[in-house]
């Protein structure tokens, strides 16, 4: 019996799977990849003779039944996935099957699309006395948002929110953010199909125009909608330093020339 190893393909770009996932694609003898998004670009990596499937005409029970047909006969097998496949991406709906049939199970942790678009756009999704939180979300469309999570409430913070899979679905973006308390003219930024070479687009807008901006642009899918106070603040003159570089702050691998803050559990 072999192993099924869940991989995170990246966002996009194939030079941002990890080291270890791409050793994986080198040894693996079946891969099945998630057709729509992942590029074809990181089958670059896989074997001669290695067998690779599309599973994006495949049910749920077509993707196991494959995993557990190909592990029954191989060492290695391989579900290559968009971003990070513990985000969005079914992964526990594949594994119950697997281990219902005895089979090992691991995971490759991938770049997911929101650090992805982050970094594109240059952003910290984070950022000293603005926001140290940051929300990985999405809005209710067909999937029902479970009790408490609806984007009105989990806005109310004023963190960071990375909003998956709701590009078409701005206008609920928008309102539900105004009804939070955010205004109008806060900053938001769209990528679409961030780190893809050549396809890339940045939108970027303020909550009441980043609609007509995405529609001007033909941005309808793939997209990361990207809400923060500490949007743009490359160009703010005031910016707040984090501790961990100040020179009067010690931590466990600096000694501070005076120091003047030095709280227990920072680091
Ligand atoms: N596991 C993936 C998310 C899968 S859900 C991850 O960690 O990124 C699919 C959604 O992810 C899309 O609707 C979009 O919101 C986002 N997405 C995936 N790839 C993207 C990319 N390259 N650029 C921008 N958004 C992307």
């Amino acid at each position: 019996m072999g192993k099924v190893w869940f991989v995170g393909a990246g966002p996009g770009d194939p030079d941002l799977i990890t080291v270890k996932g791409r050793d994986l694609i080198a040894s693996a003898s079946a891969i099945l990849y998630a057709g729509s998004l992942v590029s074809e670009a990181a089958m670059r990596w896989a074997p001669a003779g290695c067998e690779i499937a599309d599973s994006k005409d495949m049910a749920l029970e077509e993707i196991t039944a494959w995993l557990i047909a190909k592990a029954q006969a191989h060492e290695t097998v391989i579900r290559l996935q968009t971003g990070d496949p513990g985000l969005y991406g079914a992964l526990i709906e594949m594994v119950q099957p697997l281990d219902a049939a005895g089979i090992e199970v691991g995971v490759v942790p991938g770049v997911s699309s929101a650090m992805a678009s982050a970094a594109t756009a240059v952003e910290s999704l984070t950022l000293p006395e603005v926001t140290q939180t940051v929300i990985l979300t999405r809005v209710e469309g067909r999937t029902p948002m479970p009790e408490g999570e609806s984007l009105q409430a989990l806005a109310q913070h004023h963190s960071t929110l990375c909003i998956f899979l709701s590009i078409t679905l701005l206008k609920k973006v928008q309102s539900e953010l105004l009804a939070a308390g955010w205004s109008e003219d806060a900053p938001v930024l769209v990528v679409q199909k961030a780190s893809w070479p050549d396809e890339e687009k940045i939108v970027r807008g303020t909550l009441s125009d980043i609609r007509d901006r995405c529609i001007a642009e033909k941005i309808t899918s793939q997209a990361m909608i990207i809400v923060s106070p500490a949007l743009g603040a490359r160009h703010w003159p005031d910016l707040k330093k984090s501790k961990l570089y100040d020179k009067t702050f010690t931590h466990r691998f600096r000694k501070a020339e005076n120091p003047v803050i030095n709280e227990p559990g920072n680091e």
